[in-house]
């Protein structure tokens, strides 16, 4: 299952959907091309967004 997160660039925030399996590892924004760290939690970064993966 994709982990949903945040871009963390505020320039950008994109949401972005990363394989569950780069936990841990660096990925980088397909949007702003900003490489950031995967948190290794279980629960998605809810900042303020509802349940992420809604029927969209
Ligand atoms: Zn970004």
């Amino acid at each position: 299952m994709p982990v949903q997160l945040i871009c963390p660039n505020l320039r950008c925030r994109k949401i972005l959907s990363v394989p569950d399996e780069v936990r841990g590892k660096l990925v980088k924004c397909q949007f702003c091309q900003t490489s950031f760290r995967v948190p290794d939690a279980r629960k998605p970064a809810a900042t303020g967004a509802a349940t992420a993966g809604a029927s969209k």
